[in-house]
């Protein structure tokens, strides 16, 4: 079983935290050995866009350990006070400086090895200038036969190009795909 184990101190107290399973639960939870705060570790969602331009694609070369220097999707943690379709346009505008229209929800991938749930929208660009941020080295437009495969940062970006691309192909449309990765 994942075990996330974001708290080695009590966010409420600063105190030690120690893994322990509370009364009338059934997995350890980070227990402040001061206060007593329970606190509760659940997966994370990280939204992000696929941007198409005409026949070409969106990538972004990362800035930012991890895998730094490989190419990505926009995307990143959703955040607080926003919905899902909100966090994909705001990582899209932050990593790539994109203006885009969002489309459809297109990939929802759970990442249970890592605690993550990824999810990717289609997009369409309304422009091919972009204004990469400080998370991206490089933001630029990618041909399907020019994909630098072997340097995708993450496997559900792969994934979601991969499907795009068998979908472009066959013709019938962009459905919503899930996946459970490894
Ligand atoms: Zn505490």
């Amino acid at each position: 079983m994942f075990q996330a184990r974001r708290y080695q101190y009590c966010p409420t107290c600063g105190g030690p935290t120690e893994y322990r399973v509370p009364a009338d639960d059934n997995r350890e939870r980070a227990t402040c050995t001061v206060c007593g705060a329970i606190h509760y570790e659940n997966p994370l969602n990280v939204v992000g866009t696929l941007p198409v331009y005409g026949e070409q694609v969106l990538l972004c070369k990362r800035a930012i350990e991890p895998r730094l220097g490989k190419w990505t999707l926009p995307a990143g943690f959703m955040e607080l006070g926003e919905t899902l379709a909100e966090g994909a346009a705001r990582e899209t505008q932050e990593e790539a400086g994109a203006e885009i229209e969002l489309q459809n929800l297109y990939c929802v991938m759970n990442v249970v090895r890592v605690g993550q749930v990824h999810l990717f929208y289609r997009a369409r660009l309304l422009s091919p200038r972009f204004d990469p941020g400080p998370e991206t080295l490089e933001a630029r437009l990618f041909h399907e036969h020019e994909i630098p495969w072997d340097e995708i940062a993450f496997h559900t970006v792969r994934d979601t190009l991969l499907r795009f691309f068998e979908d472009r192909h066959r013709g019938e449309g962009y459905p919503l795909h899930t996946a459970d990765i490894g």
